[in-house]
């Protein structure tokens, strides 16, 4: 035991719109707007923090844990890969600072919905939701996120690894 140090892990995702799917962000189902195409539910806001998360574990990326190929995960709600997670980096001797995330859609609204994500996000990860920040921004109309053809997230988690 050499004591412990704080480590930063940085998560990006995006995936395309696809109507006829539901939308999940933070793990709160968002009716009225067409959901995002991807192998489980699309929730980039848990995808970007699970890719946050395991970067600043050193524990590599979201898709070698969590492969498309999974069966596993095939519709899987995201909330359930950070459980997974949270369980990875207990093993790790790493505990979960803070997260921070950023969604950039130019809809549906997300506002209303961020006080539920941070909740859904806290339970998934065993932390008080006041460790979990949730912001969203639009793309100011420019390029395919601008067009709504997708949605993305930026993440960062700050952790405290034992024994790096
Ligand atoms: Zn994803």
């Amino acid at each position: 035991m050499t004591g412990s140090a704080v480590r930063v892990g940085l998560g990006f995702d995006v995936h395309p719109t696809e109507v006829g799917r539901v939308l999940y962000l933070g793990g709160v189902r968002i009716d009225d707007a067409p959901g995002l195409a991807g192998h489980s539910d699309g929730d980039v806001v848990c995808h970007a923090l699970a890719d946050a998360i395991l970067g600043g574990a050193g524990l590599g990326d979201l898709g070698a844990h969590f492969p498309d190929t999974d069966a596993r995960w095939r519709g899987a709600s995201s909330l359930s890969i950070l459980e997974a997670i949270r369980e990875m980096i207990r093993g790790r001797g790493a505990r979960l600072v803070n997260v921070d995330a950023t969604l950039i859609a130019e809809a549906p609204p997300v506002g209303p919905h961020v006080a539920a994500m941070k909740e859904n996000l806290g339970r998934a990860l065993g932390v008080e939701p006041g460790r979990i920040s949730v912001k969203a921004t639009t793309n100011e109309r420019l390029g395919a996120i601008g067009r709504e053809e997708g949605i993305a997230a930026m993440a960062v988690a700050l952790m405290e690894v034992s024994d790096p």
